[in-house]
């Protein structure tokens, strides 16, 4: 349910019904807009008597939200969310590239690619550590010795860094990463999203092979029934019957989740396509409908990438992407 509040209400007026609300056994998410106050409640608002709350002086109106995902919801928090990493921020206008390589092999790697991607213009710097492997046989990822070397790079460059959990047990080794990835096969990993929403840490959710908007927003959902707002929305790339493309990339996604819910979207034309000589299309035009930022796989020496090497554009191809990119921002912005 959202109850909007009149422009004048008084900050004990306000209190005094969030109080009240509360007391009828309601979580209150409280959003300030330009305009209007927005409470959002969650939980079982079956107990409250809609129109006695809509006779309230201080109500301008109280709905009912029919959409199963409430915090993740436009309705609750009508602005964007601003996800801010350091000096970076994702959001509201504000555009996030995140880029380097499918998983961090050596020092030398992860320290000459986060040189060349912030060099080119990226804000954050991407590197698994814990790979989900379709086969138990493939590299599987350096593990803590990757998010080890991922700090080295930090420190080189001053870029935040995004790297994948794909297990709660490991949350003790990510202390010290900026932002943690939950990739597509976890997406529907309750338990560890649950886990997830208990820090304080920007997440980076990236949407199923097979799921629907809804599924992601239920997925973003749980962590922020869990407390933690930071999150932001990946679309990349979905299971159809592509022959020639690794997923298709729903770019119709990006519009449709602005309209949804107020959460940051990003795009990974990477993951979508598989080859990296249509990745920079698939960028531009995920810039080109108002995304929030992308996540871009990057290497130095791709023909022999330990992982995804086929769909890695070289760092000189991600500097030329770069400059594009600002081009089309200037456009939409
Ligand atoms: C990745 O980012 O390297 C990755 C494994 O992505 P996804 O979960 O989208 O497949
Ligand atoms: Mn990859």
């Amino acid at each position: 349910m959202i109850v909007a509040l009149k422009p004048q209400t008084t900050e004990d007026r306000k209190d005094q019904l969030i109080g009240w609300l509360k007391g009828m056994g309601v979580d209150v998410h409280v959003s300030v807009g330009e305009y209007l106050t927005i409470l959002g409640l969650v939980g079982d608002t079956t107990r409250l008597d809609i129109d006695l709350i809509g006779s309230l002086d201080i109500v301008d109106s109280v709905n009912r939200i029919t959409e199963p995902f409430k915090c993740c919801n436009r309705k609750f928090h009508p602005d964007d969310t601003v996800v801010e990493i350091g000096d970076a921020k994702i959001g509201g206008g504000h555009f996030g590239m995140i880029a380097g390589p499918c998983s961090v092999e050596s020092e030398d790697q992860i320290v000459t690619i986060a040189k060349a991607v912030k060099e080119a213009g990226a804000q954050l710097l991407r590197g698994g550590a814990f790979k989900p492997r379709t086969s138990p046989y493939d590299f599987q990822g350096l593990k803590a010795e990757g998010l080890e070397l991922l700090k080295i790079a930090r420190a080189e460059t001053g870029l935040p860094i995004v790297s994948e959990i794909m297990s709660a047990a490991d949350l003790p080794l990510f202390e010290d990463v900026d932002v943690l990835q939950v990739g597509a096969r976890n997406m529907q990993n309750f338990d560890l999203l649950k886990e997830l929403g208990a820090t304080n840490k920007p997440i980076l959710l990236k949407r199923g092979l097979a799921n629907s908007l809804k599924e992601l927003l239920m997925s973003a959902e749980y962590i922020m029934a869990s407390g933690n707002e930071q999150v932001i929305l990946c679309e990349r790339g979905i299971r159809t019957f592509s022959d020639y493309t690794r997923n298709t990339l729903d770019i119709s996604a990006v519009p449709m989740l602005h309209e949804l819910s107020h959460l940051p979207v990003i795009v990974d034309p990477s993951h979508a396509t598989g080859i990296a000589r249509i990745v920079p299309q698939m960028a531009m035009a995920a810039t080109a409908c108002n995304a929030d930022g992308l996540i871009i796989e990057v290497h130095n020496d791709p023909p022999h990438a330990l992982c995804d090497g086929a769909q890695s554009l070289r760092p000189e191809e991600f500097a030329d992407l770069c400059e594009k990119i600002r081009a089309i921002r200037k456009v939409v912005a």
